[in-house]
């Protein structure tokens, strides 16, 4: 079987420093908050082009951070895809606020800004809950449209998360997502474009007064330079709560991982694209190949493809030795837990159709040209025989 996703060839590549690494953080004993992890949010907050970087527990968190930060909470509503993994949605109800889910692009998959400005009018409207903030998804690894989205977060004076698990490393005109969106969160669960090896994510942001912020919540709502500036204590301040956080720190293991992995990022990222114009230029013309927005750059978490009849795809490629899963067959507006929660005015056709439509393929930097061969030529087999 073709790997779907091959972290082991990538470990081969990192090779004797990774582990070297790992270890130095074993012996050292400093296995939380060592020295790695200010280390790794200072290059990752360079590579990502924003101005801080917090690293905390996993992608979800790190969505969560920010609302804890801003003070969302029951009553307020924050507009997001359905389209997307449950954790984008599922930060809301986590800090008591509705999602209200919003239709995406047919051609990207991702926030689609004009139905998205429908859902904020139509909850607006009704009056029951306040708008408060926007979460776009880089959903396969591609930009949302974010200066169109930004525009309309501006319009009503919302906050803007990019949720860039899938995306982290994409650009959009040369810019990262923080160009426009007020955070960035990431995952570095181990199959996202950056991963570690186990749970990890982090917030990047440009106000280094909420950065603050997510420095407290990150350990227990501790108090930070803002909080104890000017101020004397009768105890050491490190013990002073001043606000109800969590634990959300990430390991100093996985920031020696991912210092390492950061060291090939940027070359991973140009062998996904080339991975991905190859099967481009072996299937557009039978299928319906990904679209990354004009000027964007996708990171190609997945590479995902579009046809009739997929459900029959899976199961005769598995049979050539090709994997592949579906991304995501069940919208999150329609999973049981979510449905009660308000969607964009008129539905949510294109998600409700595309859940029906995608499947993706293996798609990693390691892939070879044999392997890819391979996989082209069996989708190339199936419509044909079944067109
Ligand atoms: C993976 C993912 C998350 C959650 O990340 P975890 O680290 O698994 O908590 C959030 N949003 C999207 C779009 C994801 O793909």
């Amino acid at each position: 079987m073709i790997p779907f996703i091959d972290l082991q060839a990538q470990r081969k590549r990192l090779g004797q420093p990774l582990e070297d690494a790992i270890l130095k953080v074993v012996r050292s004993g400093a296995y939380i908050m060592g020295p790695e992890i200010a280390e790794f949010e200072r290059q990752l907050a360079a590579f990502g082009q924003a101005p801080f970087a917090l690293s905390c527990g996993s992608g979800t968190e790190a969505l969560v951070l920010p609302l804890m930060a801003w003070g969302i909470g029951p009553g307020d509503a924050v507009f997001c895809p359905s389209f997307t993994f449950a954790a984008t949605a599922e930060a809301m109800p986590l800090v008591g606020a509705s999602p209200v889910f919003v239709d995406i692009d047919p051609e990207t998959y991702n926030l689609d800004p004009e139905s998205l400005q429908a859902a904020i009018e139509a909850v607006k409207r009704e009056g029951k809950l306040t708008p408060r903030a926007v979460i776009a998804v880089d959903l396969f690894g591609g930009p949302a449209d974010y200066p169109a989205i930004q525009r309309v977060c501006k319009k009503h004076g919302l906050k803007l998360i990019s949720d860039s698990a899938q995306g982290f490393g994409c650009t959009l005109g040369g810019q990262h997502p923080i160009h426009w969106a007020d955070v960035a969160t990431t995952s570095f669960f181990p199959a996202k474009p950056l991963g570690c090896y186990g749970d990890g994510g982090a917030v990047l942001s440009k106000d280094e007064k909420l950065h603050d912020l997510l420095v407290s919540l990150r350990v227990h709502g501790q108090a930070v330079k803002s909080d104890i500036e000017g101020k004397t204590f009768e105890h050491d301040p490190k013990y002073l709560n001043v606000r109800i956080g969590m634990n959300s720190r990430m390991d100093t293991i996985q920031a020696a991982v991912l210092i390492e992995k950061l060291k090939i990022f940027e070359d991973e990222i140009a062998a996904r694209n080339r991975v991905a114009d190859r099967y481009a230029a072996g299937l557009s013309d039978l299928v319906k190949t990904p679209t990354v927005i004009e000027g964007g750059v996708s990171v190609w978490a997945q590479y995902t493809i579009e046809l009739d009849g997929r459900d029959n795809l899976a199961p005769a490629l598995r049979e050539q030795g090709v994997p592949t899963a579906v991304y995501y067959p069940i919208p999150i507006h329609r999973q049981g837990v979510y449905s009660h929660y308000p969607v964009a005015p008129g539905g949510l056709p294109v998600t409700e159709a595309k859940a029906g439509q995608v499947i993706s393929l293996p798609m990693h930097p390691y892939l070879t040209e044999d392997d890819q061969d391979q996989i082209v030529a069996a989708i190339r087999a199936f419509v044909k025989k079944n067109a």
